[in-house]
C-alpha cells in the first residue's frame, strides 16, 4: 500500500530544526507531547523518515531504498507499537506498521472490541528486535503511539530499554495526554512540547486549506486555537450542512418542496449566518461546475450530474445575482430580522428562478 507523506506543519518546523541541529547532543528517547491536532504524528513520520534515510541527514531524500520502503509501509527498521483500537480507527502510515507487534491473534479474537491498550506482550516482542543491528538504515526507530496507551506493566517493561537504549536506536513516544503518564516514563524522555501556534500563523495555514468564505478566526476559536481540530470542524460541519443544503435547493428547483418548509428544515441545522454561508459555498461550487461542464475535455464525476443539470437551467447572470442576494442576507443575519423569514425570502427568490 502506498501512503502519501505529509509536509511538516509550519509551527513544528523550529522543533524539527532543533532536533537536527546537533547530532552529538541528541538523546535517544523523545516524548512528543501536546494536545491532539497539533501535528505530532506528522512530525514523528517526518522525523522517522529523515533519521532512516540513507542519503540525507535532515530532509529525507524520498528516493533511496529506505525512503521508498518507509513510504510503502515496509521499512524493517521502523518498529511501531500501537493499540489495536488506534490501528483500526486511524488509517495512517503507522497503522500499516502496527500489526507486526499487535497482541497474539487468539487473544484478540476473544475480545468483543479492539483493545485500547498497549500490552506487555507487545513490548516484550519488540525488545529482542532492537538488540540486533539495524537491517538497512544507520539506526532504527521504535515509535510508541501513544504513550498513554501503555498499561502499567508494559510501561515498566519499557523503562529499562529507555534508560539504556542501544546506541543505534531512537525511541519516539507520542502523547496527547502527558498528565496520564507514569512519572518514571516521563523522566526518561527528552520532551518536545507541541503548543498551539500563534493565531496569525494558524489562520494563515488554515486559509491555505479552506475555502475563502470560511470565517477562520471564529473557526479557530471554536477549536481552541488548534489548527487540525479547526480543520476537522470545518470539514465535518460543512460536509453535513452542504448535503442538507444541496438536497433542499434541488427539491426547491424541482418544486418538490415549498420555500417555507425548506427554510424550516434548514434552520434546524444551525444559525442563519452559517446556513447562508453554506448556501454561498454551495453556489460557488455550482458556478464552478457550470464553468467546467462547458469544457467538454474535463472529466466529470457522476455525483456532480444533478448539480450540473441544475446549473444549466440558469444563466451566469442569474446565479451571480442570487449569490449577491445571499451575501447581503448574510451581512444582515444576526440583526433584528426574523431568521426563518429571512431565509424563506431567499429561498422564494431561488425557486422563482426555475420556471414551472
Ligand atoms: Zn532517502
Amino acid at each position: 500500500m502506498k501512503v502519501t507523506s505529509h509536509e511538516l506543519l509550519p509551527w513544528t518546523e523550529a522543533a524539527f530544526d532543533t532536533f537536527f541541529s546537533s547530532q552529538e547532543r541528541r538523546a535517544h528517547a523523545y516524548m512528543l507531547a501536546g494536545h491532539s491536532g497539533l501535528g505530532k504524528t506528522i512530525f514523528a513520520q517526518q522525523l522517522a523518515k529523515s533519521l532512516l534515510c540513507q542519503e540525507e541527514e535532515k530532509h529525507a531524500c524520498g528516493q533511496c531504498q529506505s525512503c521508498r520502503l518507509f513510504e510503502s509501509g515496509s521499512h524493517p527498521d521502523l518498529h511501531v507499537l500501537q493499540c489495536e483500537k488506534r490501528m483500526v480507527e486511524i488509517e495512517d502510515l503507522f497503522a500499516i506498521y502496527a500489526p507486526r507487534y499487535l497482541e497474539d491473534e487468539n487473544k484478540r479474537k476473544k475480545r468483543k472490541k479492539p483493545s485500547a491498550i498497549i500490552a506487555i506482550d507487545q513490548v516484550r516482542r519488540v525488545i529482542p528486535d532492537i538488540n540486533t543491528r539495524p537491517h538497512l538504515s544507520a539506526c532504527r526507530l521504535i515509535l510508541i503511539n501513544t504513550a498513554e496507551d501503555l498499561n502499567i506493566n508494559a510501561a515498566n517493561s519499557l523503562l529499562k530499554s529507555l534508560e539504556e537504549p542501544p546506541s543505534d536506536s531512537y525511541f519516539i513516544l507520542i502523547s496527547h495526554d502527558p498528565c496520564r503518564l507514569l512519572p518514571t516514563l516521563r523522566s526518561r524522555c527528552n520532551w518536545i512540547d507541541f503548543r498551539p501556534p500563534d493565531k496569525q500563523q494558524a489562520m494563515h495555514w488554515l486559509s491555505t486549506q479552506l475555502a475563502d468564505q470560511v470565517d477562520i478566526s471564529q473557526l479557530l476559536d471554536r477549536a481552541s486555537g488548534i489548527p487540525l481540530r479547526a480543520l476537522k470542524i470545518a470539514n465535518g460541519t460543512r460536509h453535513s450542512d452542504e448535503r442538507q443544503v444541496t438536497q433542499q435547493m434541488l427539491q426547491l428547483a424541482h418544486r418538490q418542496i415549498d420555500p417555507t418548509s425548506a427554510a424550516a428544515v434548514m434552520i434546524k441545522t444551525g444559525e442563519l449566518k452559517s446556513i447562508l454561508e453554506t448556501i454561498q459555498l454551495w453556489l460557488s461550487r455550482l458556478i464552478r461546475l457550470k464553468i467546467s461542464s462547458q469544457n467538454t475535455t474535463l472529466p466529470k464525476k457522476e455525483g456532480d450530474k444533478p448539480l450540473i443539470d441544475l446549473g444549466n437551467r440558469l444563466n451566469f447572470r442569474q446565479l451571480y445575482a442570487f449569490l449577491d442576494k445571499v451575501s447581503k442576507s448574510k451581512q444582515l443575519a444576526g440583526g433584528p430580522l426574523d431568521p426563518l423569514l429571512a431565509l424563506e425570502d431567499d429561498l422564494i427568490s431561488w425557486q422563482a428562478m426555475f420556471s414551472k
